[in-house]
């Protein structure tokens, strides 16, 4: 399975999943239907899914339009996104199995940014293969998505269940947020050395115009201060007595930032 990263809109990627022995396609939160249809005449294939993670509009958008092309195709989405995501056939929950060729995704419900948020993590097939997070607006390169309609709490559980997965984990997140979430990182975990030096190679990634997604997750449990929230550092600088609370202060200074 090969995946290619798609610009669109302002900062959004969307992530079209090719499976080339078969060739058919999937694509996840296609933001917008044009490029991913360039990208699809061009390998000449067919899409057969749209796998969303959540409804909002930068991950939907596209979806009335590519259902125009391929009738066939079939959406995927949370269940409890029921009425919310167009076209939306197949409904998800935590520890439901997808299946894309010789693939099988396990879907993990990640409530926090909306009430309806899922994940798709494709483990790999052979040893010393990545697996394939994708993770939406819940976990970013660096940081995590705004709670729109979840708590801390259920974000924290949702991310700690992102957290538990290998470091060679490839981080799939749907926008181009990182050097702007390492940038807060940087001013609540400025003695971190690995975030140092992360900070310094985004920066340098950006300045010649490369993207910074995928991630890796080993690097997001180092550097990503929202998954941290259990370090007594972290504790410390926002002034709070448990994780969930650390947690709350970090994603209020960071609505801030
Ligand atoms: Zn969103
Ligand atoms: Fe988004």
């Amino acid at each position: 399975m090969d995946v290619y990263r798609l610009p669109a809109l302002f900062d959004n990627y969307v992530f079209l999943l090719h499976d080339s022995q078969d060739n058919i396609a999937a694509v996840v939160d296609p933001a917008e239907a044009q490029p991913l249809l360039r990208r699809l005449r061009e390998l000449g294939t067919q899409l057969v899914a749209i796998f969303n993670t959540h409804h909002h509009s930068d991950h939907i958008g596209g979806n009335r339009e590519l259902i125009g092309h391929f009738p066939n195709l079939r959406v995927y989405g949370g269940a409890k996104d029921r009425g919310r995501i167009p076209g939306q056939e197949v409904f998800l929950q935590e520890g439901d199995k997808v299946k894309f060729c010789d693939r099988t995704a396990e879907v993990f419900f990640v409530p926090g940014h909306t009430l309806a948020h899922i994940a798709y993590y494709f483990p790999p097939i052979q040893d010393g293969e990545p697996g394939e997070l994708f993770c939406g607006d819940t976990l970013f390169a660096g940081g995590c998505g705004r709670l729109f309609e979840g708590t801390p709490a259920q974000m924290v559980n949702s991310l700690s269940k992102l957290r538990d997965l290998p470091d060679s984990t490839r981080v799939w997140c749907a926008h181009e947020y990182t050097l702007k979430n390492l940038q807060f990182a940087l001013t609540v975990d400025s003695d971190n050395p690995d975030l140092q030096a992360r900070y310094k190679e985004t920066e340098a990634a950006r300045r010649r115009g490369e993207a910074t997604v995928p991630s890796l997750l080993g690097v997001e449990k180092l550097t990503n201060p929202f998954l941290r929230w259990d370090r007594l550092v972290l504790q410390a600088k926002v002034k709070a007595k448990d994780p969930i609370e650390t947690f709350a202060r970090l994603r209020g200074m960071k609505d801030q930032f």
